[in-house]
């Protein structure tokens, strides 16, 4: 049995799980819903929800507040007085789970970030490393903040996918770095950032004779090596939603 079976999972209550442009594609598809359903922009004042891992965006309908796309929280139907991720589904407390069991709602398809955790790359990139996971995720109280009810093994991690995810959650989040800062340059209203995001990502693959040039002015902090990559700033038409988060 492996560790998260059978627990409420703390860690889906807990933190604020940003999303790159891969992942909103990736539930978008997976679910039907559309960004609107599960995402949503987080103001970072003090940089605690990036911690230099996401990029912040800004947007023109709230010039000079740094954001990071993450999924949306929801109370908890069954843990008073607290909440959960959008997609995590509850089953009640009982006396053998008493703070209920926790399931991810969109597993095949849940974000990098959500992949990741607890394990990191390893300095040199070849290994996937655990982190020590802190007994609680919020401070307080609230029992439905608790995080795993055992310390991290190695044995709990498959040694295939573990390496496989960080690389793969390490390429996305540097290219929606990149993103970032071609959105930053000229900043626009929230509404038309899922129609942004769709537009670069439909044109990722690009033919050999287009070659790709570094974008001087993106933001490197998720970068660790010289690969070039560009990202045009797509024309976009006004959109006719406007949601404010
Ligand atoms: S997407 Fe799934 S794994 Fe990630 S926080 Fe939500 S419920 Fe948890
Ligand atoms: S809190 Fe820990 S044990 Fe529980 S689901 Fe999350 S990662 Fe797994």
């Amino acid at each position: 049995m492996g560790i998260c079976d059978g627990c409420h999972a703390g860690c889906c209550r807990s933190f604020a799980v940003p999303i790159t442009g891969a992942d909103i594609l990736n539930l978008e598809h997976a679910t039907g819903l559309t960004f609107w359903d599960f995402a949503c922009r987080w103001a970072d004042h003090e940089g605690s929800i990036a911690r230099n891992y996401a990029p912040h965006f800004q947007f023109q309908d709230e010039p000079g507040t740094d954001f990071v796309i993450c999924l949306m929280q929801k109370e908890s139907v069954v843990l008073p007085d607290s909440s959960k991720c959008v997609f995590l589904s509850e089953t009640p407390p009982t006396v053998e789970s008493p703070l209920g069991v926790g399931n991810c709602g969109v597993y095949g398809s849940r974000p990098s970030a959500c992949r990741a955790f607890p394990t990191k790359l390893s300095r040199t990139g070849e290994m996937a490393v655990i982190h020590d996971v802190p007994e609680r995720g919020r401070g307080g109280s609230n029992p439905a903040y608790k995080l795993c009810p055992r310390p991290w093994e190695p044995a709990d991690v498959d040694p295939l996918e573990a390496p496989r995810d960080l690389v793969v959650a390490k390429y996305e989040m540097r290219f929606f770095h990149q993103l970032a800062a071609v959105w930053n340059r000229e900043p626009r209203d929230w509404a038309m950032f899922p129609d942004f995001v769709r537009v670069v990502y439909a044109n990722r693959v690009i033919p050999e004779a287009a070659d790709i040039v570094l974008d001087e002015s993106s933001d490197q902090t998720a970068t660790d090596d010289d690969e070039p990559q560009t990202i045009p700033l797509p024309v976009l038409r006004n959109s006719p939603r406007r949601h404010v988060a």
